[in-house]
C-alpha cells in the first residue's frame, strides 16, 4: 500500500494550491457577500488547463486521472466552495458523462469546447416536484421527425445561466432519456435564480424548456437509458462533492487552529484549554478520515473498479464531517465565529449543502445499505466492510 501521490498528482495539487491562493481565496468573501459568479476565474482556469483536467488529451483535456481532478476540487473548495462546485458540476456532471455514454461523434462534437473551458457544462435532472426520486421526473421528450421536442421545468441547476451546454433528462416513450443540448437553443429560458444559504459564488438557476428541438444525434445512449446515465454520472460526481467537503473542512480547521493559538483567555491561549485542544484534535482526525475515503473512491474509479458505494461512503462521511468541523470552527472562535469578519461563518453555510446535492445523506445511506444487502445475498459469510480496504 502506498499513500503517496504520484509525481504528476503532486504537481497538480501544487498548481491547484497556488491558483486557489492567488486567484480565488483573496476574493471569496466579496463574491459571497455580493453573491457574484466570478466568470473571469473560469477563463483563468481554462488557461491553466483545469476545465478539462481529467478529460483525455484527444478531446482537448489534460489527460490526468480522476484523483488529480479530486485534488484540484479540494484545493479550490478550500478557497471558495462555490468555485469548487462550479468546476465539479462542469466536469463530472457536464463533461464526463458525454465521454462515458456518448458515441464518437458526440464526444468530438461536445467535449472539446467543454474541456478547453470555452463552454461551461451543467446537469439538469431535478424538477420542482422531485429531486431524490429521480424516476419521477415529468419533463417530456416527444418524438418528432429527426429528433425530440423537450418540455419541462428543471430546478436549481448549478451553472445554469453561466453554462453553454446542458445534460438534460426527460421522459420519452421508452422511459427517462438523456440529451445534450446547447443553452442557446430556441425554447430554452431561465426561471428563478436561486437565493441560497451558501456557495453563493456559484449560480443556481431554474431552466425552462418549451418545445426545444433536440435532434436524434443529441440523445445520449438509448431511449429509456437516462436513469442509468444519471446514476452513473452521480457515482463519480459524489466523489467530487466529497472532495469539496474536505476542502471546506480543511479551510475551517486551519483558520480555527491558528485563531486558537493566538486568542488568550484566563491567561493562556485557548488552544491550551483542553476543551478547545480536543475539538481541534477531533476536527483534524475527521478531515483526514474523510480525505482517505475520498481518495480511495477516486483511486477505485481510476482503476476501473465499481465505485458507486465507495463514492457514497466518501460523500456521506466527508459531508457530515464538513458540517461538524465547520460547526466547531465557529465555536472555537466564539462570538467572532458568528461574524462575517471571519471566514468560518461562510464555511459553516457552505458546508451545509454538501449533505444535500448530488444525493442527500439519506440517499447515500440507501446506496451503501443496498450494497451491504447485495453482498450478503451473494455471500452470507462475508460483508465487504469486514475485509481490508483494498483487495
Ligand atoms: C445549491 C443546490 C444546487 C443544486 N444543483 C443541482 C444541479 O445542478 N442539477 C440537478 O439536477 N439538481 C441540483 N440540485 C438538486 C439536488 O440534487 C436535490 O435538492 C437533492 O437531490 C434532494 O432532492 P430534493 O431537494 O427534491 O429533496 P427530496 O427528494 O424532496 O427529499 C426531502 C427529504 O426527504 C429525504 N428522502 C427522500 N427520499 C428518501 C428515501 N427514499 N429515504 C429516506 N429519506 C428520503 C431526503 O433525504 C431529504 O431529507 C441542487 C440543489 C441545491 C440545493
Amino acid at each position: 500500500m502506498d499513500f503517496a501521490l504520484s509525481h504528476g498528482q503532486q504537481e497538480i495539487k501544487d498548481r491547484a494550491t497556488e491558483f486557489a491562493d492567488r486567484y480565488v481565496a483573496p476574493y471569496a468573501a466579496d463574491w459571497d457577500r455580493e453573491a457574484r459568479f466570478p466568470a473571469p476565474v473560469f477563463e483563468k482556469m481554462a488557461e491553466a488547463g483545469f476545465m478539462g483536467l481529467c478529460v483525455p488529451e484527444e478531446y482537448g483535456g489534460g489527460g490526468m486521472d480522476f484523483l488529480s481532478y479530486v485534488l484540484l476540487i479540494e484545493e479550490l473548495s478550500r478557497a471558495d466552495a462555490g468555485v469548487g462546485v462550479t468546476l465539479a458540476v462542469h466536469t463530472s456532471a457536464g463533461t464526463l458523462p458525454i465521454l462515458m455514454y456518448g458515441d464518437k461523434e458526440q464526444k468530438s462534437r461536445f467535449v472539446p469546447d467543454l474541456a478547453r473551458g470555452e463552454k461551461i457544462g451543467c446537469f439538469a435532472l431535478t424538477e420542482p416536484q422531485t429531486g431524490s426520486d429521480t424516476a419521477a421526473i415529468e419533463a417530456r421528450a416527444e418524438k418528432v421527425d429527426g429528433g425530440y421536442r423537450l418540455s419541462g421545468h428543471k430546478q436549481w441547476i448549478t451553472n445554469g445561466r453561466a453554462a453553454g451546454t446542458m445534460l438534460v433528462f426527460a421522459r420519452a416513450e421508452g422511459g427517462v432519456t438523456a440529451f445534450v443540448v446547447g443553452l442557446d437553443e430556441p425554447g430554452i429560458s431561465f426561471g428563478k435564480h436561486a437565493e441560497k444559504m451558501g456557495v453563493l459564488s456559484a449560480t443556481t438557476d431554474d431552466v425552462l424548456l418549451e418545445d426545444v428541438f433536440a435532434p436524434d444525434g443529441s440523445r445520449l445512449d438509448e431511449e429509456g437509458k437516462g436513469l442509468k446515465v444519471a446514476l452513473g454520472t452521480l457515482d463519480a460526481g459524489r466523489i467530487g462533492v466529497a472532495a469539496q467537503a474536505v476542502g471546506i473542512a480543511e479551510a475551517a480547521f486551519r483558520y480555527a487552529a491558528s485563531y486558537a493559538a493566538e486568542r488568550t483567555t484566563f491567561g493562556k491561549a485557548i488552544a491550551e484549554h483542553q476543551a478547545i485542544a480536543f475539538k481541534l484534535a477531533e476536527m483534524q482526525t475527521k478531515i483526514r478520515a474523510a480525505r482517505l475515503l475520498t481518495y480511495e473512491a477516486a483511486w477505485m474509479k481510476d482503476q476501473g473498479m465499481p465505485h458507486g458505494e465507495a463514492g457514497a461512503r466518501a460523500k456521506l462521511f466527508a459531508s457530515v464531517a464538513a458540517n461538524e468541523v465547520t460547526y466547531e470552527a465557529v465555536q472555537v472562535l466564539g462570538g467572532q465565529g458568528y461574524m462575517k469578519d471571519h471566514p468560518v461563518e461562510r464555511y459553516y453555510r457552505d458546508a451545509r449543502v454538501t449533505e444535500i446535492y448530488e444525493g442527500t445523506s439519506e440517499i447515500q445511506r440507501l446506496v451503501i445499505s443496498r450494497g451491504i444487502m447485495r453482498d450478503l445475498a451473494q455471500d452470507p459469510g462475508g460483508v465487504q466492510g469486514a475485509r481490508p480496504v483494498v483487495g
